[in-house]
């Protein structure tokens, strides 16, 4: 029996989650939401990739009895595998599974678990961009929901929740604009990897927070909108809010907009989404009004950042190029990471890819992973 607390007249079960991902910044945020709600929530399988101290610490306090690593080369008695989390995924007996792995590698995870007819909790934007057409098909066919965790997402789907999709006009997704939304576009040769790594606003992994200062983020959550709600790229918008308080906004057809907003963290999505469909009761996290001064807006500078435009693009002409760019900038931040590149490289390495790669319409799982693997070689 996991009958558990009553609120509003609902019953609200113990949730049995799986946590993919969870030495992660995202894996992180979603330990604190279930310890500081242990009465409703409980980790019944989690993952990382080869971060075994972290992995079996968060085990063992969170008594969580099946632990997966990834990384094929690792091999440690008690510890599972990729395939055995593949196996776990389709046959353990779980409610939600949490996609919180960085990049491309989440891809598989996500259709695994979505042809089980599973519910997903998804951090992982990478899955809906390299594959949304495949994803939308597998979760119309299987009855699985998507619950975005991405906070401008998450925020979409909060806004839109009892809403028809034909009073939708347009959604604006918010940008913070990163560390360099006001450095003078002449010092952009100089930029270093600590300057990137320091977020005005944001705490999170070291990936999306590069991303964030390109703003090929915003370019990846736009064909993450684009999937996760049926929209057409012309209704989807970006604007920059440097203050990442109002996490995005929902024009409506009458022209009234409603925008969700909060401090910015990752606790509340990651609440909402193992919730959903209602605001669990919790004083986790506070917003106060009267600490905020100004709520801003400006457009987002096309030479500043040339990835959004392109990344916007790709998703418009859609097949392969998503992953293509995505494979791509993959990569390049790797090598900016090893001190190989600049960071004003990133974006050409990423513009290259996108010239040197032909189309393929309507790729399989196998070709995307394929196509993933030569760009990046
Ligand atoms: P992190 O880099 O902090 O964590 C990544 C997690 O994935 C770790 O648990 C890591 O394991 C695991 N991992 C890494 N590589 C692989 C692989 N090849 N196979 C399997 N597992 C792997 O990332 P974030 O938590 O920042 O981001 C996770 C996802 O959420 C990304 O898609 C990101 O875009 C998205 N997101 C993140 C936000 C944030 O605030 N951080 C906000 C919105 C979206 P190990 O520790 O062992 O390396
Ligand atoms: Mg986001």
């Amino acid at each position: 029996m996991r009958l558990k607390k009553k609120f509003n007249g609902m019953e609200i079960m113990k949730k049995k989650i799986a946590v993919l991902g969870i030495t992660g910044s995202i894996g992180e945020s979603v330990v604190e939401i279930v310890k500081y709600h242990s009465e409703v929530f409980e980790i019944v399988f989690a993952s990382a990739n080869s971060n075994l101290k972290k992995l079996q610490s968060i085990a063992q306090e969170l008594k969580i009895k099946n632990i997966f690593l990834t990384d094929s080369q690792i091999k440690i008695d008690g510890v599972g595998k990729a395939t055995d989390l593949i196996r776990f995924i389709e046959n353990e007996d779980y409610d939600i599974l949490i996609n919180a792995i960085s990049g491309s590698a989440g891809l598989p995870y996500t259709i695994a678990t979505i042809k089980q007819g599973k519910d997903l909790a998804l951090a992982n934007k990478e899955s809906l961009v390299m594959a949304g057409h495949l994803v939308s098909d597998i979760v119309s066919k299987k009855g699985s929901k998507i619950i975005p965790i991405d906070s401008e997402h998450s925020a979409i789907f909060q806004v839109l929740h009892g809403h028809q999709k034909s009073e939708l006009k347009n959604i604006h997704l918010t940008a913070s604009g990163g560390p360099f939304r006001t450095l003078p576009y002449e010092d952009f040769q100089k930029i270093e990897l600590k300057q990137v790594l320091k977020h005005p606003t944001w705490d999170m992994g070291t990936k999306v927070t590069i991303d964030s200062a390109t703003m090929m983020n915003k370019g990846l959550e736009v064909i993450e909108a684009h999937w996760l709600f049926d929209i057409d790229y012309k209704n989807i918008q970006a604007i920059i809010h440097p203050q990442s308080i109002i996490h995005s906004i929902v024009e409506f057809v009458d022209g009234s907009m409603i925008a969700q907003m909060s401090i910015p963290t990752m606790q509340l999505p990651i609440l909402y989404a193992l919730t959903y469909p209602i605001h669990y009761p919790s004083d986790k996290i506070k917003t106060s009004l009267e600490s905020l001064s100004a709520l801003t807006f400006e457009p987002i500078c096309k030479k500043r950042y040339p990835l959004f435009y392109l990344v916007c693009e790709a998703g418009k002409i859609g097949g392969i190029m998503p992953t293509v760019l995505n494979a791509a900038n993959e990569k390049a931040i790797d090598m900016f990471l090893q001190g190989k590149i600049s960071f004003v490289d990133i974006s050409k390495i990423v513009e290259e890819s996108l010239n040197k790669f032909e189309n393929i319409e309507n790729p399989d799982l196998d070709t995307i992973m394929n196509v993933n693997e030569i760009v990046r070689k």
